[in-house]
């Protein structure tokens, strides 16, 4: 029969596919359900009254910077911010020029611009295993083969790094998420990033390090970004969602000289710019150094609900020998239930139980642990963590 659609989709589209979270999570979205499953920062946290008075600073009447704030504006981005954003990565030991910052719409913009600049068909790619679901989303469409290396509680494993390099072409790039990982929680330590990074400046593999969750650490800042140890093979993604809100969509890409210009380019062809307007009332929140007294409220908010749900956890699903990571940082836990145990087949039972969570499969490139389960901590108080974990807890008894 003839096809009644006049459209032809390109080989691209047909690569993309629906977010399988996005289809899982239409299942928690009942009322009343305690939900882990979301990978959103708190709204608490989000600084309406500052934003409000910048909004107001930047279109006060007489105001220089109101017209050109909402005139279209640089590619590279806002000046003020790409300086700020040099001046932070200086304090963690990475000496980076503005001139290397492209501020993005979010830092997912900057997985999809990296994407179109790095990957062609057929391009083999490496990520951690599990790794982040919206960069494999953004990687997809430009149809790579991606190949996961095996990853454990510190992160991706150096010896099996240098193994899968020693055998087929030189990857287009390692993706690596080193601190509080999303899905999993885990970081990095000292050892493990200088192993990983003199394996990948040995082979010349070169890296995107996407760090939207390091400032939000509870007890001590994370060892220094892959980006300070070898500035010519990282390039760097960091964002304004988690410590400011992500409806703002800031986020930023640095770039090696090498790759900056391409960037840019693609930057140009997506969308012109990043919103002005917003990127000048972020410019006029922080200018003077409200992050520096704004994200410990956060870190002290989230390290409570970490030690809420740590210790739900051992009460609830201690007994059962499931396992969990031990975030020092960041918004998620990493479960896997014991053997036998399907996630994504106890998620029924748990909304009806209550509570939601994000089964771990569609965070594998490769072959999955179907056992495995990701929850956010940061949007439920600790009396709905006990609630919900104790919910959790007898569905996991339940099934076994
Ligand atoms: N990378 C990771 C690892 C993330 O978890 C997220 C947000 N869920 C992003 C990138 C994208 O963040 P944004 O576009 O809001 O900066």
């Amino acid at each position: 029969m003839k096809s009644t659609t006049p459209w032809h989709l390109a080989e691209r589209a047909h690569a993309m596919n629906p977010s399988a979270i996005r289809e899982i999570l239409k299942v928690t979205e009942r009322p009343g359900i305690l939900n882990f499953a979301g990978g959103l920062p708190s709204p608490e946290t989000f600084p309406v009254d500052a934003m409000r008075a910048a909004c107001a600073t930047v279109l006060a009447e007489g105001s220089a910077v109101a017209r050109p704030s909402l005139q279209y504006a640089s590619s590279e981005g806002l000046p003020e911010l790409r300086a700020w954003i040099a001046a932070e990565l200086a304090k963690q030991g990475a000496t980076v020029s503005p001139d290397q910052v492209l501020i993005t719409t979010g830092s997912q913009q900057g997985l999809d611009l990296i994407a179109k600049v790095l990957i062609d068909k057929g391009s083999r790619l490496l990520v951690e295993s599990p790794t982040y679901l919206g960069a494999l989303q953004a990687f997809t469409p430009m149809q790579p083969a991606v190949e996961s290396i095996e990853s454990d509680s510190g992160g991706v494993s150096a010896s099996a790094l240098r193994e899968a390099l020693q055998k087929g072409e030189r990857p287009r790039f390692i993706y690596l998420l080193p601190n509080f990982q999303n899905p999993t929680g885990r970081t990095m330590d000292e050892a493990r990033r200088q192993a990983v990074i003199a394996v990948c400046r040995e082979h010349g593999l070169p890296i995107v390090e996407d760090n939207p969750y390091g400032e939000l650490w509870f007890d001590q800042p994370p060892p220094k970004p892959l980006l300070a140890r070898w500035p010519e093979g990282v390039v760097y993604l960091g964002s304004f969602s988690k410590i400011l809100a992500p409806g703002l969509r800031l986020g930023y890409i640095v770039a090696p000289p090498a790759l900056y210009p391409k960037l840019l380019q693609a930057k140009q062809a997506a969308d012109l710019h990043t919103p002005g307007f917003n990127q000048r009332v972020v410019a006029e929140v922080i200018k003077d150094g409200f992050l520096d007294r704004h994200v410990p409220t956060i870190r002290a908010r989230y390290h409570a609900q970490r030690d809420a749900i740590l210790a739900a956890l051992a009460r609830e699903l201690g007994p059962t020998g499931a396992e969990w990571t031990q975030p020092v940082g960041g918004m998620f836990v990493w479960v896997r239930l014991p053997d036998g145990l399907n996630a994504q087949a106890l998620l029924p039972k748990a909304v009806d139980a209550g509570m939601a969570f994000v089964p771990g499969a569609p965070f594998y490139a490769g072959a999955p642990d179907v056992r495995t389960l990701r929850l956010s901590f940061v949007t439920s108080t600790p009396a709905q963590i006990d609630q919900g974990m104790a919910a959790l807890g007898q569905v996991v008894r339940a099934a076994l």
